[in-house]
């Protein structure tokens, strides 16, 4: 038996109880393509979602470098190789001076435990701060990062918040660089907490999208005011790319640059190579050397010969197919549609986003702008029904969350806005 209930219980005797599954539905997929997922019962998705299939699922390209090298060589990065130096110096092609050496991993997570132990090899401290509403990964350290994940025994105290910005809610009621200095002040607070503590301000991690956080749409030069308070103070400043990086917003490669700021250390993971799983991180030669010589890193699948050429065919079909300007065109023309919808519906709050990654959000009341939660849960589990797969995400999990794979077009965009249209005029606001 396959079907999705037996499944079910397959999955909690032989995983575990409390493993996550979407929707109230969950989809069972058997076949990628592009933009288009399938079930086991051949119905055809539209995939809105999935960020780690980046330039499409089962991407010829990437495909055939996973098995051209597969059937040719996989070891480790004791021995020398070259794929793993094209593909470094590929990839800190993208990159500001001085982001020219990289280390890398096979998860977002350990990408970030690097950049952790990096911080503390520079300034012989361990003091970091996060926002308040993040995710940075799964392993006992970076785990302490999250608020919304919280280990058993609590945060060490090692770690500190500031809010996360929200620019429908700003900080202080003030939008744009008035909420940006408020940020930063909160930022300076808690540097100084951590001084008066054993350890010290080491540095502050953030996606410098804030994806996780909802993507609030902050102006250029939004981060700068905190990042000068960092490195004033002797910190470093580390960019999650996990999530807005490989072009995703469209505008830029990497969300640190379009807020105009170069990070001492950037960790990257998900789309890297189109869900072989890849992770690195990217800094300059004086931060590699520090790391380098305060641990002995190895990581035995980090880098390996496949990977590398996984991630190598990514960036090279990210290049042939133009698929950042693909984003940043096809955002422009989701952003419209989302404005057009907004005027149309009172319970859209905001609309906001770049690129490929984009969503409303939805209130109970413009006025008051109390979050529609169970109503975005609704939709989200509508459009599922109809053949749709996108998701929700935001401190009050009212956002919608639509961050499909590159190669999505106008006509995947179309097919999107019609069929959300139809459901967001079908959907009580109010569930009787
Ligand atoms: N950083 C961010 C911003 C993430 O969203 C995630 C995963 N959702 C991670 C790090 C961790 O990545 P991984 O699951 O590959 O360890």
């Amino acid at each position: 038996m396959t079907g999705p209930s037996s499944l079910l219980e397959r999955r909690a005797r032989l995983l575990g109880p409390n493993v996550s599954t979407f929707y109230d539905e969950p989809v069972h997929i058997v076949k990628g393509e592009g933009v288009w997922l399938w079930d086991a019962d051949g119905r055809k998705y539209l995939d809105c979602y999935n960020n780690v299939p980046h330039v499409g699922h089962c991407n010829p390209r990437v495909v055939e470098a996973i098995s051209r090298q597969a059937a040719t060589l996989n070891t480790h990065t004791r021995y020398l190789h070259e794929g793993i130096l094209e593909y470094v110096e590929r990839l800190t092609g993208t990159f500001d001076d001085p982001l020219s050496t990289a280390i890398l991993t096979c998860t977002g997570s350990e990408a970030n435990d690097v950049a952790l132990r990096m911080a503390e090899a520079v300034t012989g401290r361990r003091g970091i701060i996060a926002s308040d509403f993040t995710y940075h990964g799964n392993t006992s350290l970076v785990s302490q990062l999250s608020r919304s994940n919280v280990p058993g025994v609590g945060n060490s105290d090692w770690v500190r918040f500031v809010p996360a910005p929200d620019s429908y809610r700003p900080l202080g009621g003030e939008a744009g660089m008035a909420h940006a200095r408020a940020f930063a002040d909160a930022v300076g607070e808690q540097i100084e907490a951590l001084k008066k503590t054993e350890h010290g301000f080491a540095g502050l991690i953030l996606c410098p999208f804030f994806v996780n956080e909802g993507f609030p749409a902050l102006p250029e030069g939004w981060l700068k005011p905190a990042i000068d308070v960092v490195r004033r103070e002797g910190g470093i400043f580390i960019a999650d790319e996990v999530q807005p990086g490989f072009g995703r917003i469209g505008s830029h490669m990497w969300g640190h640059q379009r807020q105009a700021i170069v990070p001492d250390v950037v960790t990257l993971g998900k789309p890297m190579a189109n869900g072989h799983p890849v992770g690195g991180v990217v800094t300059s030669p004086d931060i590699m050397s520090a790391f380098r010589n305060s641990f002995r890193y190895f990581n035995t699948f980090g880098g390996n010969p496949v990977s590398c050429a996984a991630a190598m065919a990514v960036l090279e079909e990210l290049e042939d197919k133009d698929l950042v300007s693909n984003a940043r065109a096809v955002g422009d023309y989701a952003q419209a549609r989302l404005r057009d919808l907004a005027q149309k519906y009172d319970f859209i709050g905001d609309t906001r986003g770049s690129g490929l990654i984009f969503g409303a959000e939805m209130v109970l009341n413009p006025a008051t702008k109390e979050p529609a939660i169970d109503f975005t849960d609704r939709v989200v589990n509508e459009m599922r029904r109809r053949g749709i797969i996108l998701s929700k995400l935001g401190r009050h999990k009212n956002t919608l969350k639509i961050r499909p794979p590159m190669p999505f077009g106008t006509e995947h965009a179309d097919l999107l806005f019609e069929t959300l249209d139809d459901v967001l005029a079908s959907t009580p606001l109010h569930h009787g």
